[in-house]
């Protein structure tokens, strides 16, 4: 007899994401382990990464800023009106290759480095370049002579922190300000917190649970803290996110230090998390940059939408059809909603003769950060991933996303009988890998059954748009698809 878990399709009625995984939070980690990650190990090369392709400007047209007292704030047209250290320049224009502020940097920058250095919510497209607004944040307000934590990030992921520090030491390469990134550490490379000496490095970037251990047992002193920030704020502060680790955390801080600012930045605020998040900061006075629901979703990726019978059909459409005809268009992103998806989609690709790779929560962290590694420099490219990288995974190169798996919320008591609800934050997240900071991208949507179709729509009516039709086996509108998508001339 075979092996049970073979790749063919799960019966008719369920997919191979219904085969539920068993836990659902991919990054936090509850054991103590010691935090102590070689980020350089994993830097990226940059010599094998292709020059920008497909280049707009991103659209930030419309954020709208509400600010509190009478500080006036315009925004800079140019870094150095910034008043920026030189040594922080440099980082921007021969580091980072910068030229100019986008919308985003303009706006905020001057909210978040000038006295009174107020708090800020700010809310700024996919791929607008928020990363920038928050590392020159924390450069610019750590004093290089004093050697404790003064800056603190905190992001949903390890994938997202260990990307964050990268941007912070490329950045800050000419400041000689030390970081370290406090991320869940595989078993065998760890020595215990207890055991760990205090962290003295200024800046500090991590995942929550991480963090928090590193405060329970006083290894991250909190005295010094100017700047605390939260990447992905509505995740970091949502019910079914880490509100609780990130209440304790910003309780601690407040506790022996009620000046340090508050930064909360992501693309999506819904309306529970953006009440909540207000009441958190509201009672000092604040800075906010929201931008309109309906702007939200990005023109510069184009979506589409793909009807297939059954999830081998899918597979074939992704074979014979996207890869096919987007061979030489980039990079490509596959989401699956578990990681029983993963896995299965995975090992039918490479049946297929497909080099693939996969990530998701259960693998080792040296294993998740191996995948990332080999896609960030170009090795691979195609990586199925499960929600995992849907938030602020930056790859200039990505250009494609399927959906193969649509996002589904409340996906446990869907099964127990309940009406099926799409995900549009994540989905929103999801499309945003492709098209950073203003470039052409296509996101092709596999819509296999009546689920399927009440998900895609109730997307559809979420964001106020249109998601065209691309028929399975029709060469011709999937090439329409990519040439309107601008990445097939
Ligand atoms: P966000 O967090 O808003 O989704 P990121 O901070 O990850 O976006 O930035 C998206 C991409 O844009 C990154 O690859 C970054 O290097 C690039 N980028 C950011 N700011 C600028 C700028 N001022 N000029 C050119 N590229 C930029
Ligand atoms: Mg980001």
């Amino acid at each position: 007899m075979a092996e049970p878990s073979n790749t063919s399709p799960p019966p008719a009625t369920m997919s191979w994401a219904d085969q539920a995984d068993e836990e659902t939070n991919p990054s936090s980690s509850s054991t103590a382990e010691t935090p102590t990650l070689n980020v350089d190990e994993l830097a990226i090369d940059e010599d094998k990464k292709s020059s920008a392709k497909f280049l707009d400007d991103p659209d930030d047209s419309n954020i709208q800023a509400v600010t509190s007292g009478d500080t006036p704030y315009t925004s800079a047209a140019t870094f150095e009106e910034l008043s920026l250290s030189a040594e922080l320049l440099k980082g921007l224009y021969v580091e980072m290759k910068f030229q100019k502020p986008s919308k985003i940097q303009a706006v905020s920058l001057p909210m978040i480095l000038n006295p009174p250095n107020r708090d800020l919510i700010a809310q700024a497209h996919n791929g607008s370049g928020k990363t920038t607004c928050f590392v020159l944040g924390m450069l610019s307000r750590v004093d290089p002579t004093l050697q404790a934590p003064q800056a603190l990030c905190i992001c949903p992921t390890r994938e997202l922190a260990i990307q964050n520090i990268e941007v912070l030491r490329k950045m800050g390469k000419y400041t000689g300000i030390s970081s370290e990134c406090a991320v869940p550490m595989d078993r065998r490379d760890s020595i215990p917190i207890s055991k760990r000496s205090p962290i003295m490095a200024q800046i500090v970037i991590g995942t929550p649970g991480t963090i928090k251990n590193l405060m329970t047992y006083k290894k991250l002193g909190v005295t010094r803290l100017k700047i605390l920030v939260f990447d992905e704020a509505d995740q970091m502060l949502a019910e079914d996110g880490f509100k609780d680790d990130s209440l304790r955390i910003m309780k601690e801080i407040e506790k022996f230090n009620s000046n340090c600012q508050v930064l909360l930045f992501s693309a999506t605020f819904n309306d529970v998390v953006k009440n909540f998040v207000t009441r958190i900061v509201e009672k000092k006075e604040h800075n906010k940059l929201f931008v309109k629901k309906e702007e939200l979703s990005l023109d510069a990726v184009k979506q589409y939408k793909v009807r297939v019978p059954d999830e081998l059909a899918k597979i074939e459409v992704i074979k014979s059809y996207i890869f096919e005809i987007g061979e030489n268009v980039g990079q490509t992103i596959i989401f699956v909603r578990t990681r029983n998806s993963a896995k299965m989609l995975h090992k039918a690709l490479v049946e297929l003769g497909y080099e693939v790779t996969s990530i998701q929560g259960a693998l080792e962290h040296d294993e998740r950060d191996k995948i990332v590694k080999e896609f960030k420099d170009g090795l691979t490219q195609v990586l199925i991933s499960t929600d995992v990288l849907a938030r602020g995974f930056d790859q200039q190169q990505v250009n494609l996303v399927i959906n193969y798996d649509l996002p589904l919320k409340y996906a446990a008591e869907y099964i127990r009988g309940r009406e099926p609800e799409p995900d549009c934050e994540v989905y929103l997240h999801r499309v945003g890998r492709a098209g950073r900071f203003g470039r052409k991208g296509a996101v092709f949507n596999l819509i296999c059954d009546e689920r399927d179709e009440k998900l895609m729509s109730k997307i559809e009516k979420h964001f106020g748009t249109h998601v065209t039709e691309v028929r399975e086996r029709s060469v011709e509108d999937y090439k329409a698809a990519l040439k309107e998508a601008g990445l097939l001339i």
